[in-house]
């Protein structure tokens, strides 16, 4: 993987893990090892892993920016599990400076069709599927605009040759916005105050006070032995304290 410490500067590939821990009032509750550094796809694995141990799933989970994904939602709904998942720009639309907003186009859900800003009909022409690395698969809605040709805003709306497009996951859209409501109520504004004393001086802890930043052992079987340890120890200690 490439690694965040990159002293050489060129991007190298590294042998490593990416480690993933949940944490409740600063003690370890489950880890698991991932060979891809992609926050979002480790989430559906490592919460099934924690169903397997405590036969149930926490009501809610919080987590930065890194694991809001369509398939991340989807996945805590299916289960009523509360998700505080940022998404990636939830921080930046908060903080955006209103002037500059883009204007959402108008979508007229019994035509299932946009309006551009100039009012003209953005129709439906089909739609695109991705599948993740997890094999969830999302779906883009398409849409395109029937004359752009002449449009007074052309230069700054559409630079393309062609009529402008439009793609939109409109289920992602809406789970986008459940979770913008869940993270600005009042429990939601506690819990991502209590996320960053809650887990990451865990991972301080353990890479700064004791020093951990390489596994001694190869392969994932051995390197989850590790962090059990490790675990292990963290818990002891903070509950001898
Ligand atoms: S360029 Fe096309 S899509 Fe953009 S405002 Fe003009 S007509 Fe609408």
């Amino acid at each position: 993987m490439r690694m965040k410490e990159d002293y050489m500067k060129n991007g190298q590939l590294k042998p490593g893990y990416n480690v993933q821990i949940s944490t409740n009032n600063q003690y370890i509750v489950n880890y698991s090892h991932h060979p891809n550094p992609t926050d979002y796809n480790t989430f559906p694995s490592h919460m099934e892993q924690f169903s397997k141990l405590y036969n149930h799933l926490p009501p809610a989970v919080v987590a930065d920016a890194g694991y809001g994904s369509e398939e991340n939602y989807a996945l805590m709904e299916k289960f009523g599990v509360d998700a505080y998942l940022k998404y990636n720009y939830f921080d930046k639309e908060q903080h955006k400076d209103k002037s500059k907003i883009i204007i959402d186009l108008y979508y007229n859900a019994e035509q299932d069709c946009y309006y551009c800003q100039m009012g003209q009909k953005m129709r439906y022409i089909g739609t695109r599927e991705k599948k993740s690395d997890n094999g969830f698969v999302q779906k883009y809605k398409n849409y395109q605009a029937i004359r752009c040709e002449g449009c007074p805003l052309r230069g700054g709306c559409n630079q393309q040759m062609e009529n402008r497009k439009l793609s939109v996951n409109l289920s992602l859209k809406d789970y986008k916005s459940k979770a913008t409501e869940l993270l600005k109520s009042e429990k939601g504004l506690y819990y991502r105050s209590k996320r960053g004393v809650d887990v990451e001086p865990v991972f301080g802890n353990i890479k700064y006070n004791k020093g951990f930043r390489r596994f001694l052992l190869k392969g994932i079987d051995r390197t989850e032995i590790e962090t059990g340890l490790l675990a292990l120890a963290h818990n002891l200690a903070k509950r001898a304290k």
